[in-house]
């Protein structure tokens, strides 16, 4: 693979996988843009050494071929403003970056309007999954999409994880030194590495969220490597009924009881900490204006369920994540979508914050968490908030990615 900095794409046609799925609303506009302006820095660098771009995505699910509601076309405004924030007169045609659509992402148009671009122009694609080809990851469909291009880069993090046409099979029709990461890939895979690879002890491993059946494999990989396990949210209490606790109405999953217990008995053998919140929140129903109190965890009342951690919790968590030198986030701590719920997940948002200002390196991954630290607006205040929740968690989960095997292979 090539390193993408280092590559002066004068004259040469970039074929790049960006993740455009952004959210839209009932009149097609987009709703949050992170993704989209997470990739432009990989967009302008190609403009600016004098390269032409064609861009290739996926959104949504569509499953029946072409459909209006998944049309990249409602992308092509927003991401013409993107490309040219700053400008006076937005015209097409004075001079700033031109967006072309082609209304499907292979056959004659697209083909056509790719030959014909000039340095500095962008062409978007339709979405890739219009043609059922993409997700199988065919390698006909691949081989066609790689014609459009001279170079490839992958600038998907969040679809790393799978194998579809457009993220892995294509890599193989170009040479090892025409295929690279983007700017956007590359720090998501250095920030993931220097967590799994290169960290500093201690290291805490911040787990939270609803169920202990998705988080079992990111478990089972960080006993290897962490120093403590912080273990929060709904799934906390299935660990704590393992342990003999009573946690009354409390989320469980009672078929994953011996897991639990095997997970504790694993990090004593391999001198781990695991850390359950020593109280919680407890609600007398799952509900905004629910009545609360405060109890161990271990001793929640028939009826009454934990929605957060306490504060007992919070201060020993606060000390844990205070004395380490590398953090992962996965996960909130409470239903922190409810006020009445939030402390919890607020005050290890800010915990982690702490620690970072204080020199550790912290990187937030998965859905709920980066939502959580852009809720608390403390999203500048760790070290990176991935883009890549279900890639991040195979990541951590010790997978190999397609996206990003089949370019370093
Ligand atoms: P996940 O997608 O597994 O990370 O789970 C995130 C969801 O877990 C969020 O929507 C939270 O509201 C929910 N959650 C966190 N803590 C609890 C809890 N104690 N009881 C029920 N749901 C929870």
């Amino acid at each position: 693979m090539s390193k993408f900095s280092d590559f002066n794409f004068a004259g040469h046609k970039a074929l790049i996988r960006v993740d455009f799925n952004v959210p839209l609303d009932e009149q097609f506009n987009i709703t949050d843009d992170t993704r989209m302006t997470a990739t432009i820095p990989t967009i302008k660098k190609v403009l600016t050494d004098g390269g032409s771009v064609i861009l290739m995505s996926h959104l949504g699910r569509p499953k029946d071929g072409h459909t209006d509601k998944y049309s990249l076309k409602h992308l092509v405004n927003p991401l013409y403003k993107l490309l040219n924030v700053g400008h006076t007169n937005p015209a097409i045609g004075d001079g700033s970056t031109r967006v072309f659509f082609a209304d499907d992402c292979v056959g004659p148009q697209a083909g056509l309007t790719a030959s014909m671009l000039r340095p500095g122009e962008v062409l978007l694609l339709e979405n890739l999954r219009f043609h059922k080809e993409e997700e199988k990851g065919d390698e006909a469909f691949a081989e066609k999409l790689s014609k459009l291009g001279d170079v490839y880069i992958n600038d998907a993090f969040g679809t790393a994880h799978r194998a579809h046409a457009s993220t892995a099979v294509i890599a193989k029709f170009f040479p090892t030194d025409k295929r690279m990461f983007g700017l956007l890939m590359n720090a998501e895979v250095l920030s993931a590495e220097k967590v799994l690879h290169e960290a500093e002890k201690p290291f805490c491993a911040i787990i939270g969220g609803a169920k202990v059946s998705d988080k079992i494999l990111i478990i089972e990989n960080l006993l290897e490597r962490a120093t403590d396990i912080i273990i929060g949210g709904g799934m906390a209490y299935t660990f704590l009924k393992a342990r003999g606790g009573k946690i009354g109405s409390s989320l469980c999953e009672d078929d994953r009881l011996q897991t639990a217990l095997d997970i504790l008995e694993m990090a004593k053998q391999k001198n781990v900490s695991i850390h359950l919140p020593e109280d919680s929140v407890i609600a007398d129903k799952f509900a905004a204006d629910a009545n609360t109190e405060v109890r161990p965890s271990d001793a929640i009342p028939d009826g009454w369920m934990g929605l957060d951690i306490g504060p007992k919790a919070v201060g020993i968590f606060n000390e844990i994540i205070g004395k380490s030198k590398t953090i992962l986030w996965n996960g909130p701590m409470g239903v922190f979508e409810m006020e009445k719920f939030q402390s919890g997940t607020k005050a290890v948002a800010e915990s982690v914050a702490a620690s970072t200002a204080n020199g550790a390196f912290s990187l937030v991954g998965g859905g709920d968490s980066v939502a959580a630290v852009n809720k608390f607006h403390l999203a500048d205040k760790v070290s990176y908030v991935s883009t890549g929740g279900g890639a991040m968690l195979e990541y951590f989960e010790g997978k190999v990615l397609p996206g990003i095997a089949a370019i370093k292979d």
